[in-house]
């Protein structure tokens, strides 16, 4: 019998339910090197997912959980489901994409979102439950958003040195801004960054696209690793 018969079933009353412990086997259809993927979860009973969301963290494919079935094909706007009322599926889906390259799946995870909008760090802290630090935002928050907080600050970050576990940052950034967040990641954490940006050699390149290099933080150079 197929281990996976028991995730996904399907009920006279509710349709198609996702057996929350498939999302661990589940990976990108894209063409890439395996991973895990980036969940976040609207609606549940008990262990299964009813509607929710899936990113990778690679090339940072959004997909859709909807009536129960895990959509993992490329979207399109048709087989999309409706969100809430208000909510804009375009930021959503930023939102995903953001929370799928900083890799936030750890349980309140850290992350600081440069110059960013508000709105998207509130969407990105509910997409991952992680608490998002929004660093000299461009505007502020529509709705109140328990783990999001705000701080503005000058070209040093005003973090502690190794606290953060992920640090997205804004079209042309320096390399000095760079440093800063080498600084304040943790090993393992990851750094965001307009394409353009030269990566140092402490941060090792994941994945890249037209607009976004994702790059991991391998820890502080000691002279006697490589
Ligand atoms: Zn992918």
């Amino acid at each position: 019998m197929s281990p996976l018969k028991n995730f996904g079933y399907r009920t006279a009353e509710s349709g198609y339910r996702l057996y929350i412990e498939l999302i661990d086997l589940l990976r990108c259809p894209r063409d890439h090197e395996e991973s895990w993927l980036v969940a976040a979860f609207h609606k549940m009973e008990g262990r299964f997912v009813i509607e929710g969301r899936l990113g990778c963290p690679l090339c940072s494919g959004s997909y859709e959980i909807s009536g129960g079935i895990a959509y993992l094909r490329d979207a399109t706007a048709s087989d999309s489901p409706s969100l809430e009322p208000g909510q804009s599926r375009e930021t959503e889906d930023e939102a995903m994409r953001i929370a799928a390259m900083l890799g936030l799946i750890k349980p309140a995870a850290v992350a600081v979102l440069v110059g960013m909008d508000a709105d998207i760090a509130g969407e990105v802290s509910e997409l991952s439950n992680a608490r998002i630090v929004s660093l000299n935002s461009t505007s502020v928050q529509s709705r109140e958003r328990e783990n999001v907080a705000a701080v503005m600050s000058g070209a040093r970050f005003p973090f502690a040195a190794a606290s953060v576990d992920g640090v997205m940052l804004e079209r042309g950034s320096s390399a000095s801004v760079v440093a800063e967040c080498v600084r304040v990641l943790r090993t393992g954490g990851r750094l965001v960054a307009d394409a353009s940006l030269s990566l140092a050699g402490n941060l090792r390149e994941l994945a890249r696209d037209e607009r976004y290099v994702v790059a991991e933080f391998t820890g502080p150079l000691l002279s006697l690793t490589r």
